[in-house]
């Protein structure tokens, strides 16, 4: 059976009875506690914790999912793969255990031809929470076992297990329940006997049901929390890895031989000559590559673009760990576009938008391909010196802390480092880079924590949100008579507060616009008996809530009658920012082409930034034409108008949206001019863009692979930009005593008259330094019969150093010596050794008396043994380095 066929009977099943079918969500999903969209029930969240309504009783999805976690047990075992489709029935308060059993057992079990899909009772196992674990289950989830019993499963494979196992939880207080696993027994051949408890390779888990029981008030860990009651309305929330049915069905021994997976692998061992099922290491490999291939791919269709951190960095490391496996595969070069474009071809019957996203796909993949590449050359680099360092000094292993920034800066993967390690006969410090490595964990864990820290504090939110929404009358009032109708300090509701306490103020309504879509929030006041609070930010902690931060210098109580105030400037520098940004946008489009889609945005008065999409750097003439078509459009005095109208519509007609934004069915659309600018906005605009006044851009730059940033000023801050330019032109032109117009032709020259200054004074002392050579040559010193010659000249290029090594070597004639010259910056010195080949004959060699002398100077050098060269950092050492080739000389000389 097809992958795309389990999905497919999995919904067909639940709509039949009853389900919705909701499409999968993004993996890029805006929930601030996780990367990537993680399980099926993640877009549920607000009908679980009942912050919203569910708008339906039941549900179905096939959701797109991303384990990070489970990256290292890609390929080891037969079933995690980074990216997977979760298949999952769903109930808000409408059947609960009972039903969710039957659906499961009728739907795995139930014969193929009618639907289902066939497994074998009697390889079927099953897990429920077991006696003793809580003191709120004494006996264990005794329900569901007596329902898996009645569904003819007998005791001997219902498998008890621990909290740890099938209690569900979200780390956070809310829901929690019991779970119970449907396991397949894949035979002895697989592991060993006594079910999922004792091996979970044998026994495969494929379907988990959460029965979501009670509510929790505190959660510490998986197996540590307190229940607080009952909750109000009991659901069900279940997932069913397709893939892993989709294995089983299909016969093969793990997920990356399925159908939408198989591919790759028999692509990636055409490349490199290897077969599979040849050798365990390379399989691993192969598997490696299939899966990784198919996450990036899905990342990449969502617009996510490597990146050194959060979710461009997950994309980099898989995309690298491709890369690398390929290399120990043998094959070098770019490899990824050809081996995603396999992926395409099996995924897009299920992902259609994968073909439309493609060309941009490829693009930005090749660019990881080279950035990977250029990654290698310096990072390669720095390992050199590492190795050789460790060498020098006699040891066998290299640094943990090495392999841990060639981790950390380079994204080499450590068995790379291993590798590259094992060719020059070393070791690698592995606990080292390991300590360091959950260092690194810990910190991030710490930070993720702090995050999950935040997501509690919304509980006080949630309650004054529960009373109702704020309405936001700020596109028409700037000011209003209201009432504070709740305060939270400390992430606590609190009725009353005294001065001093720093409060987020809830209204009965407000004017203030509270950031989003890339608008920072507004600036004003808020007014109560007689005394006035700056608002220092609006925000809206959760959907529907506005939040006006304020330190008071009075009491204030709840149901307090207050006055809100906008500032009318600071708003109208918003509108015009705001306007400016959709101005750029539609330039973009215009100038650069549809794939310079809006990846992110940020503006207050007077400044935006745009991040957008795009393979290559935009020229400074088109930088400048996108600035001059901005300002034409200003010119043009276009009516920005505000329309709303149902989201399909607003799409329909090509309204922008930001890509993995959840927008409500009915969307506000702002259009300029004759549709030329249009995009789906909850933000406060201009009412014709000539209220904008100038837009001036600051710099174009990159920020990852394939996303570029536009910064510009607006209004008065984009005209005080350009004074200040004229003022400086016009300063240079007065130190220059020309004209502005002038200066540049003027600097010019003048870099001109300097460079062939410069040339003027290398020849002169150039000329000095070998004017000297027969003076150094006399005070050459002898050593063991070597004359040996030091000429320190401060300044000296290296060319003009090598000349006088030769020059001065040539006076030596047919005399054993050496010339040692250290020219040079302070910072840079640098030092030539020239041998004679009356020295050279007895055993003195320029090339190991320079990387003597360099080590002194705190740097590197080497050479031939009749010419060498090197350089350092510090010239400090030079009378060191110079003794120290007299000690190599007396060491070498035969
Ligand atoms: P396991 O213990 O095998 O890692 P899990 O307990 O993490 O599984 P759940 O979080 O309960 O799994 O997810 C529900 C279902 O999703 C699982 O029963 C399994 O079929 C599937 N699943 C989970 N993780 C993966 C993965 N990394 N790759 C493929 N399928 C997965
Ligand atoms: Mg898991």
């Amino acid at each position: 059976m097809k992958a795309v066929e389990v999905g497919e009977r999995f919904l067909r099943y639940f709509e039949r009875r009853g389900h919705a079918h909701v499409p999968s969500a993004p993996l890029v999903y805006n929930d601030p506690t996780l990367l990537f969209v993680n399980a099926g029930m993640v877009p549920f969240k607000p009908y679980f914790t009942g912050l919203e309504p569910a708008p339906w009783k039941r549900a179905v999805s096939i959701q797109k999912c991303v384990r990070t976690l489970d990256i290292e047990d890609v390929g080891k075992t037969t079933r995690h793969g980074t990216f997977f489709q979760m298949n999952g029935n769903f109930s808000f308060g409408d059947y609960f255990k009972e039903g969710a059993i039957e659906f499961a057992w009728e739907l795995v079990t139930g014969d193929q031809a009618s639907g289902g899909y066939g497994f074998n009772p009697d390889d079927i196992w099953v897990t429920v929470l077991g006696p003793g674990y809580h003191p709120d289950y004494p006996e264990g989830d005794i329900e569901a076992k007596k329902l898996w019993l009645a569904q003819g499963v007998p005791e001997s494979r219902i498998q008890p297990r621990s909290l740890k196992d099938n209690y569900w939880n979200m780390g956070v207080p809310g829901p929690g329940g019991p779970c119970s696993e449907i396991y397949i027994d894949r035979g002895p051949a697989y592991g060993r006997d006594g079910g999922p408890e004792a091996d979970e390779d044998r026994y495969l888990e494929i379907w988990n049901l959460v029965f979501q029981t009670e509510n929790l008030s505190a959660v510490r860990a998986k197996d540590d929390f307190d229940i607080l009651g009952p909750l109000p309305s009991k659901n069900i929330d279940t997932g069913m890895g397709l893939e892993r049915v989709a294995l089983l069905l299909q016969g093969v021994d793990n997920m990356y031989e399925i159908d939408q997976v198989f591919p790759v692998i028999a692509r990636a061992c055409e490349l490199s000559g290897k077969k599979y099922h040849a050798d365990h290491d390379d399989d691993v490999r192969l598997r490696v590559v299939a899966d990784h291939i198919r996450s990036s791919l899905m990342l990449m269709t969502e617009g996510v673009v490597p990146d050194n951190e959060a979710r461009g960095f997950v994309l980099r490391r898989l995309l690298r760990r491709t890369v690398r496996s390929m290399r120990l595969l043998g094959v070098d070069g770019a490899v990824l576009t050809e081996l995603l474009a396999v992926s395409r071809d099996v995924m897009k019957a299920s992902y259609p938008e994968i073909e439309t996203k493609w060309t941009r796909i490829a693009e930005v993949a090749d660019a990881e391909d080279a950035s990977f590449a250029r990654t290698l050359a310096s990072g390669t680099a720095i390992f050199d010196v590492a190795a050789a360092d460790a060498k020098a000094h006699g040891r066998a292993t290299l640094p943990g802390d090495k392999a841990f920034e060639l981790h950390d800066t380079f994204g080499f993967p450590i068995d790379l480092t291993l590798e590259m390690a094992a060719e020059q006969g070393l070791s690698v410090d592995r606990e080292g880079f390991t300590r360091l490595m959950q260092e690194q964990r810990n910190r991030s864990k710490a930070d993720a924590k702090a995050k999950k820290g935040r997501l509690m504090a919304t509980d006080a939110y949630q309650q004054l949100r529960a009373v109702g929404e704020t309405p936001f009358l700020g596109y028409t009032e700037l000011s209003l008579p209201t009432t504070v109708r709740g305060m939270v300090r400390n992430g606590q509701v609190v009725t009353a507060a005294n001065p001093g306490d720093t409060v987020e103020i809830v209204l009965s309504e407000t004017p203030f616009y509270a950031e989003a879509g890339g608008q920072d929030s507004d600036a004003g006041v808020i007014k109560a008996a007689g005394r006035t609070w700056q608002v220092t930010d609006v925000q809206r902690p959760v959907p529907g809530l506005v939040a006006h931060t304020v330190t008071l210098d009075a009491p204030l109580t709840v149901g307090e009658a207050v006055e809100a105030e906008v500032d009318a400037l600071s708003r109208r520098g918003a509108r015009q920012a705001h306007s400016a940004t959709h101005i750029l946008h539609a330039a973009l489009l215009e100038l650069v082409g549809d794939q310079a889609v809006q990846a992110g945005s940020y503006n207050r008065p007077g400044y935006l930034r745009f991040d957008f999409a795009t393979p290559s750097g935009l020229s400074p003439q088109l930088v400048a034409e996108i600035e001059e078509r901005c300002n034409i459009a200003l010119r043009d005095d276009l009516a920005v108008t505000e329309t709303t109208m149902k989201l399909e519509d607003a799409k329909a007609i090509g309204a922008q949206a930001m890509f993995g934004e959840k927008y409500p069915p009915i969307v506000r659309v702002i259009s300029m001019g004759d549709a030329w600018s249009l995009e789906l906005c909850g933000g406060t605009h201009v009412a014709s863009s000539a209220q904008i006044g100038l837009i001036t851009l600051l710099s174009e730059s990159s920020i990852g692979a394939g996303t570029r940033r536009v910064e510009a000023l607006v209004s008065t801050d984009a005209f005080a930009h350009m004074a200040a330019e004229r003022a400086l032109v016009n300063q240079i032109g007065g130190l220059l005593h020309v004209p502005p117009e002038q200066a540049a032709e003027r600097v010019g020259k003048l870099i001109g008259d300097l460079k062939a200054a410069n040339k003027t004074i290398e020849a002169m002392q150039s000329a000095q330094a070998l004017a000297s050579a027969d003076a150094y040559v006399r005070d050459a010193k002898d050593v063991d019969g070597v004359a040996l010659v030091a000429a320190q000249v401060p300044g000296l290029t290296s060319d003009q150093a090598r000349q006088l090594a030769l020059t001065v070597r040539d006076k030596l004639g047919s005399r054993a010596g050496v010339v040692a010259v250290l020219g040079g910056e302070a910072d840079k010195p640098a030092l030539v050794v020239a041998t004679t080949s009356a020295a050279r004959d007895r055993g003195v060699k320029a090339g190991s008396l320079v990387r003597v002398g360099a080590e002194k100077l705190g740097g590197k050098g080497g050479g031939k043994d009749d010419l060498a060269q090197g350089g350092g950092t510090n010239s400090a050492g030079a009378a060191t380095a110079v003794n120290a080739i007299e000690v190599a000389i007396r060491q070498d000389v035969v």
